[in-house]
């Protein structure tokens, strides 16, 4: 495993739970709006797994669980060892993940590794690679779907969905197509794509020219102004 970093303390990205959250190195989508770039490389100064499970183990008596979150951490090999040393000191683990290895997915749940699954799902299958860059890979999201909602209905592991908006691709009907899979009484999320670090540097540069608009511009003027920028190719 490939470990780029730690937040030592999170109160918010495991509903309930105070928790470390540890940050995997490499994905395998280029999604435009990925505000971690230097997370999808793997390359620079790392952690090694051991180095991790030290610093956890020394604070776990502080913490209910780890968030495991990328880049993609389902892309690692030590990812199911790795999550098998965290539940023996007796924490919660909630994994964040695109969806794109249903195989490593179901090792971990079919193994009780994983207590909550956040699953992006990026846009309606017909516009998968326009998001993530990765031709074909939706029908092993629609599988990792699946595995999640069973793992859920078979031994109530939480779970959510959620979609990070990108205007050119996640329009009105987009986002319907996505509602629609969502089963009722599933946690669907929506939240807004953030830009300045973006992967794709022409959405930094909108960025930018929405800031220079919103410092002149009136209130009604810079919202309009906004949405134009971002909804621009
Ligand atoms: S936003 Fe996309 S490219 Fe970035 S880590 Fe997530 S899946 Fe990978």
């Amino acid at each position: 495993m490939i470990i780029g970093g730690i937040q030592k303390l999170t109160l918010l990205d495991f509903p309930g739970r105070v928790a470390v959250m540890i940050f995997t190195k490499g994905c395998n989508f280029r999604c435009p709006y990925c505000h971690n770039p230097e997370l999808i490389r793997e390359g620079g100064n790392n952690l090694t797994p051991q180095q991790v499970l030290d610093h956890i183990e020394r604070r776990k008596f502080f913490l209910d669980g780890v968030v495991i979150t990328g880049g993609e951490p389902t892309i690692h090999q030590g990812l199911v060892e790795f999550c098998r040393k965290i539940k023996e000191m007796g924490l919660e683990i909630k994994l964040d993940t695109n969806g794109s290895n249903p195989m490593t997915l179901k090792t971990l749940l079919q193994q009780g590794l994983v207590d909550y699954v956040a699953m992006d799902v990026k846009a309606g299958w017909r516009n998968y690679e326009k998001v993530t860059g990765t031709p074909g890979i939706e029908g092993n999201c629609i599988r990792s779907m699946a595995l999640i909602r069973e793992a859920g209905r078979e031994s109530g592991m939480e779970y959510e969905f959620r979609t990070t908006i990108y205007p050119p691709v996640n329009d009105t009907l987009d986002i319907a197509s996505i509602k629609n899979q969502m089963l009722a009484g599933e946690n669907y999320y929506t939240q807004p794509m953030r830009t300045g670090s973006c992967l794709d540097e022409e959405l930094n540069r909108k960025a930018i020219e929405t800031v220079e608009l919103n410092i002149s511009g009136t209130l009604e003027h810079r919202a309009r102004k906004t949405v134009e920028l971002e909804i621009a190719s």
